[in-house]
């Protein structure tokens, strides 16, 4: 592959828009291939020591976790998901405004921040079945993804790999048990 590469005008092999869970991912995979990637996002930078709030204690916030009044109503009512501690990490909904079909009301929780919602995520790393490529066929709702999941398992095995899920083998089919390092105690059987 050649790079047209001058001083004032760099030509990448990729641009990728968003830092979040996909753009990082893709970043990591073209990078270690030796690919130039430009990452572009929106959101600013996180300053762990500033910006990650969601361990403080209610009583650390002035309107004791809740928010000044009146904010998610005014400002992020479609970010569900936004809380006192959060709510910097996503848009707000008066600036970035958006419809939805009559009757058809969804929320779509957006971050603009480096990271995007892995700054979010429950910790639960679930794998789709094929309930979900195929939930058209079984509710009648929209289409089927036009792949299956034996088709993703192998790329499912390789980010449980390098990222590292802990879990349980179950055995269930809708929830296929992934590449799991031993699952941790419970918290409560180490009471006592
Ligand atoms: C509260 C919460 C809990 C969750 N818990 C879980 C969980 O436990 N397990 C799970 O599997 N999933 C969970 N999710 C979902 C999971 O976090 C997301 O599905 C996943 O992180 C989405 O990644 P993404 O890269 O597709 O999008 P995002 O993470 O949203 O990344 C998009 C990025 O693009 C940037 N961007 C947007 N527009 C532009 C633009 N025009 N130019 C440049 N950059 C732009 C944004 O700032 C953002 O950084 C949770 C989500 C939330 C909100």
């Amino acid at each position: 592959m050649q790079r047209k590469n001058s001083p004032t005008k760099k030509v990448y092999d990729a641009i990728i828009i968003g830092s979040g869970a996909s753009g990082g991912m893709a970043a990591k995979e073209l990078t270690e291939k030796g690919f130039e990637v430009l990452v572009l996002e929106a959101g600013p930078p996180i300053d762990p020591s500033r910006d990650f709030a969601m361990n403080k204690s209610s009583y650390e916030s002035m309107y004791r976790g809740f928010g000044p009044p009146g904010w998610k109503q005014d400002e992020q009512w479609m970010q569900d998901t936004a809380g006192d501690f959060s709510r910097h990490f996503y848009v707000k909904d008066t600036e970035h405004p958006y419809t939805t079909d009559p009757g058809k009301p969804f929320l779509w929780v957006r971050a603009r921040i480096v990271g995007g919602k892995t700054l979010h995520w429950g910790r639960l790393s679930w794998r789709f079945s094929d309930l979900d490529f195929k939930a058209a066929t079984h509710d009648g709702f929209d289409a089927d993804w036009p792949i299956e999941y034996k088709d993703i398992a192998p790329y499912y095995d390789k980010a449980e790999e390098w990222i590292g899920v802990s879990g349980n083998r179950d055995g269930l089919w809708w929830l296929p048990d992934g590449n799991f390092l031993p699952r941790w105690p419970s918290p409560a059987a180490n009471r006592n």
